[in-house]
């Protein structure tokens, strides 16, 4: 069973076409790639923002930064790739520049510039609040390819090893997740150095 979308609100603490959008991403994903998330697969998401959508993602897909499954890329993209890895299957959901929110109620945008500048009335604001229901409604109910380009996508080995794996940095000594590991080459050392992004960065502005 997929998660509700109540279930998302209880979680994220707002309505919003965000939660929505990662909401409906997450849907497809468990459609596309048949996958029970409630059934403790192999899911590992890689999410390339930080918006409201990835609550939605986290909540559905039980991809946690916690458990290691969920990997955020700070690419400022709406794009989700979404790794089934015990069946070898990976999906990546691109918004499309032709979605806009905003669009789908043309009261929404208008209603929610005046709460941002703070001249919304109370009526006004419930009003919002309806509208905002309506439109996040809208966006799960919508034709996937409305809004999103939907593609598989070949699995990179890094996303079908073991994440947890921790290897050593050569400067600092500490534990570093493997795929956050950087190579390093010193002309001064025979070997090339493994780093963590800190000592790698440190080392780039020492050259
Ligand atoms: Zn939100
Ligand atoms: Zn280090």
């Amino acid at each position: 069973m997929i998660k509700t979308f109540d279930e998302v609100t209880e979680f994220h603490g707002h309505v919003c076409p965000g939660s929505a959008i990662g909401y409906k991403a997450a849907k497809i994903a468990v459609e596309e790639l048949n996958i029970d998330p409630s059934e403790d697969e192999e899911i590992l998401a890689i999410v390339e923002n930080d918006s409201c959508a990835v609550d939605s993602i986290q909540v559905v897909l039980s991809c946690t930064f916690g458990k290691g499954n969920l990997i955020f890329n700070d690419y400022g993209k709406g794009v989700y790739t979404i790794i089934a890895r015990d069946k070898d299957k990976a999906i990546r959901l691109a918004m499309k520049n032709s979605f806009n929110p905003m669009k789908i109620n043309p009261k929404f945008g208008e209603l929610k510039e005046k709460e941002r500048n703070n001249t919304i009335s109370s009526q006004e604001k419930e009003q919002l609040k309806i509208i905002t229901k309506e439109v996040c409604d809208y966006i799960i109910n919508m034709p996937n390819e409305e809004i999103f380009s939907i593609k598989e996508v070949e699995i990179a080995p890094i996303e079908k090893a073991n994440i947890y794996k921790s290897i050593i940095c050569d400067n600092c000594g500490e534990l570093t997740a493997e795929h956050r590991i950087k190579e390093y080459k010193d002309k001064n050392e025979y070997k090339d150095k493994k780093l963590c992004i800190p000592c790698y960065e440190e080392e780039l502005k020492n050259k």
